[in-house]
């Protein structure tokens, strides 16, 4: 029997490739991003309250209603904007979830999505399932960031979707409000849908506050927003996740939701919406990560790599060209199996495998772990 691929030319995650290197070689491992301390002990008993409690079966296709009601409140808390609990809020299996049913509800074959690049590895496979292009806007050295004007010139009368990530991985630029009305009006008029991963909007550094595609008036119509409990909650397992959006852009997403997995687990998603009754409990993470980002670029700066500054998300750009002249991906895997640590090689997430010789280091890490790894970056 011949299987004709639907993507010939995925292979298997960068993620998975170098934390599998990671293990066979006991390396510290910084690629993959994930915390390796755990999540909050108070959290875990919730989970367990609700189960012994007897809420194990299906929930709501759109969510459990405390938890929808929770994160209604968040959002208008953080951002001073009103969303429906009911029509506008959906928990998923992780912000991956969400973003392959936005996509597969509203791109259709012959679409072109615009991605910006290094992108996040599922954006362009999910637009592919679904025979579209992921058309790239590739951001670059030094600053990593979006002109609008260059942006512009990718838009055409296939664009169906623009697919935006702030705070970035891998690169933790942070869209700012200015960013949000040069878009809008590249937009106006057309019927371009946003669709923003939001997933580190808890990571952001430096005093500054994360921008919401939510609270820009000009563009929320017509957006739809994705946030993870993985990041926001250290739990990377539990893949819980939710997205939020206009009714008419989440009747499409529910459309397909309750097909795809119906309805997410129930549990956990009481818990968490006892758990966020403290505000404190989200509030607290920018602080927190952005502890470790400086104890992590203190203990390295007398290494030989170049720091690329970090505003958001647990991700820090190195630079490592003063060492080597290898590709990235050549380099990342050497540094796993002869100095015993582990990174992502940044190339991987362009579709061109763009050259920058930067590699990526996720700091959720424990101090002591941060500190053994200071040690073999700075021997490098
Ligand atoms: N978007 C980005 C930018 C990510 O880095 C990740 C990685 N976790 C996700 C989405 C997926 O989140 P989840 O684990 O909740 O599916
Ligand atoms: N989002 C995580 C990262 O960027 C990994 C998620 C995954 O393994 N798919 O490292």
């Amino acid at each position: 029997m011949q299987i004709l691929s639907k993507l010939p030319q995925v292979e298997a995650s960068i993620f998975s490739v170098m934390s599998g290197l990671a293990r066979q070689h006991q390396a510290i491992n910084l690629s993959q991003g994930f915390p390796n301390f755990d999540c909050d002990p108070v959290l875990k008993d919730l989970v367990n309250k609700y189960m012994q409690a007897g809420q194990n079966q299906y929930a709501p296709m759109a969510g459990v209603p405390a938890l929808t009601a929770a994160l209604s409140e968040k959002i208008n808390r953080l951002y001073q904007v009103e969303y429906d609990a009911a029509t506008e809020i959906t928990t998923t299996a992780g912000a991956t979830q969400a973003l392959s049913t936005a996509i597969t509800a509203l791109v259709r074959a012959g679409d072109e999505v615009i991605i910006v690049e290094p992108a996040y590895d599922s954006y362009q496979p999910f637009i592919e399932l679904c025979g579209a292009k992921a058309v790239a806007y590739e951001l670059a050295p030094p600053d990593w960031k979006i002109d609008w004007d260059q942006f512009k010139r990718l838009i055409t009368a296939k664009t169906k979707m623009i697919l935006l990530n702030t705070p970035h991985n891998p690169s933790g630029v942070c869209l700012e409000a200015d960013d949000f009305k040069q878009l809008a009006k590249l937009v106006e008029g057309t019927d371009i849908i946003i669709l923003s991963d939001e997933v580190y909007e808890h990571m952001v550094f430096d005093g500054k506050r994360h921008q919401s595609i939510l609270e820009h008036e000009g563009l929320r119509s017509r957006s739809l927003a994705t946030y993870s409990f993985g990041k926001t909650l250290h739990a990377t397992g539990w893949k819980l996740g939710y997205i939020v959006g206009d009714a008419k852009l989440m009747q499409e997403f529910r459309k397909v939701h309750q097909f795809n997995v119906f309805s997410v687990n129930t549990p956990m998603q009481y818990a968490v919406a006892e758990y966020l009754e403290v505000a404190e409990r989200y509030e607290s993470l920018s602080p927190f990560f952005e502890q470790k980002r400086n104890l992590f670029l203190d203990l390295i700066k007398d290494s030989r790599f170049k720091i690329i500054p970090s505003q958001g998300t647990y991700f820090q750009l190195l630079d490592y060209s003063q060492i080597s002249s290898e590709d990235d991906v050549t380099f990342a895997k050497r540094m796993t199996i002869e100095k015993g640590i582990a990174l992502i090689p940044v190339s991987v997430f362009y579709q061109t495998k763009q050259q920058h010789q930067v590699v990526r280091a996720c700091f959720a890490k424990t101090d002591e772990t941060l500190r053994e790894a200071a040690v073999l970056l700075n021997k490098i």
